[in-house]
């Protein structure tokens, strides 16, 4: 694979700044990304450059291809890119090593004064990080995956800008938004976005803005103990650093129920906390209040004490600890962070919390075999990702017939 065109241009609104990148795959197949940015400084070449770099050598490792890119990058970037498919491919066996034929600029960029900041999506991870006194001061970084279209690139900067508008109420001094459509460019890396792009193609979004930030925080999924081979971790994602910007996990020294418990002391945070995938696309509160992420998080704050009107961007008019039964738990991971809030509730004098949810563990657990099948056969089958949806489709029809009225993430 190699970079084979950019270009850089202002678009229709004179306040965003638009690139585009095209990569040729070896069998000669495009895969073309968009960045609409709102909100940094002039992009320079350097920082396309570098970006580029991490999005394609970190698709083509994945797609067990050699990563080719005239465009000098940042000297610090070929060892640490080398060092992180080494780590890569010890997780999983018979992995190749990457290939990577890239030059490095002659010269480091010298430290500067231009500000952290960290990505922000409204949810709890994202929230706790803002609240560590490190990055008290920092910018938002907030991304939209969108078609490229006019009226979806429109809708996207519509949903960041509540999260901005959000992000200065928690005295943010300032938000970068960007919509693209890098998750969704090809089939291929949509599959393996969860378990292994998603920490470098942010890490390469800070990089696109590297004239604007000096670092980039990458908010935790997993505490110390409990990493698991993910697209975000705590020893890979420093290695998508530069001399121009430090990248950085940050929180994996909290379990998501001390994460909850300090954002639930937040006044700001609570009021606004954004944790569904559903939510933000819609007019009305930004959670759906239904979904498994959501159910979650509105145990965990019940459990907490939190009265409803204290957490108002959820919807607490149906909701009883009761509802969980219901719920399909997809997968150990997800068992776990439920358990986390069970037993919180087991200590904090709330068995109903508690008993609801390992009902709902005991009824889902012969069941979650269905979802490792699922993801496996995504994984590594060649050529199954064109039956993703029919994949997902049938593990829900049969969900719904054993009485499931949840299965969504
Ligand atoms: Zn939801």
């Amino acid at each position: 694979m190699h970079l084979s065109s950019i270009s850089h241009e202002s678009p229709l609104d004179p306040s965003n700044q638009r690139i585009d990148l095209i990569f040729t795959t070896r069998a000669n197949r495009t895969i073309r990304m968009y960045f609409e940015v709102k909100g940094a400084q002039p992009v320079s070449q350097g920082a396309i450059a570098d970006a580029a770099c991490i999005l394609g050598a970190s698709a083509a490792f994945m797609l067990k291809e050699p990563y080719q890119q005239d465009l000098p990058v940042d000297p610090m970037l070929p060892r640490n890119l080398r060092n992180a498919f080494r780590e890569w491919a010890s997780w999983r066996k018979g992995t190749p090593p990457a290939r990577l034929d890239i030059t490095p600029r002659p010269d480091p960029t010298t430290a500067s004064e231009r500000p952290p900041a960290t990505l922000f999506s409204g949810g709890v991870d994202s929230w706790h990080t803002r609240l560590d006194e490190r990055f008290a001061n920092s910018l938002t970084l907030s991304i939209s995956y969108q078609q490229d279209r006019p009226d979806t690139i429109a809708e996207g900067f519509r949903q960041l800008s509540r999260l901005s508008a959000v992000a200065a109420e928690a005295g943010a001094p300032g938000a970068i938004e960007v919509v693209t459509n890098m998750m969704i460019a090809d089939e291929r890396l949509r599959d393996a976005w969860a378990f292994r792009l998603h920490g470098p193609f942010m890490a390469a979004l800070g990089h696109l803005v590297s004239d604007t930030i000096s670092q980039l925080g990458i908010s935790a999924s997993f505490t110390y103990g409990q990493t698991v081979p993910w697209g975000s971790h705590p020893l890979v994602d420093p290695l998508w650093s530069s001399s121009r910007l430090a990248v950085s996990h940050v929180g994996s020294a909290w379990s998501r129920q001390e994460k909850v418990e300090r954002v639930a002391r937040s006044t700001t945070a609570l009021s606004y906390l954004a944790v569904c995938e559903h939510g933000l696309a819609a007019s009305g509160p930004p959670n759906c209040s239904h979904c498994n992420k959501c159910m979650r998080t509105m145990l965990a704050l019940d459990a907490l004490g939190v009265k409803p009107e204290d957490a108002p961007s959820f919807d607490w008019s149906g909701y009883t600890p009761e509802m969980v039964r219901k719920h399909f738990i997809r997968s150990r991971g997800d068992r776990k962070l439920l358990g986390e809030v069970e037993a919180y509730a087991r200590e904090h004098g709330r068995p109903d919390i508690a008993e609801a949810i390992e009902a709902a563990a005991r009824r889902s657990r012969p069941f979650m075999v269905l979802t490792s099948a699922e993801r496996a056969v995504r994984r590594w089958v060649p050529g199954v990702t064109q039956h993703r949806k029919r994949l997902r489709g049938y593990r829900e029809r049969v969900l719904k017939l054993i009485g499931f009225t949840r299965y969504n993430s």
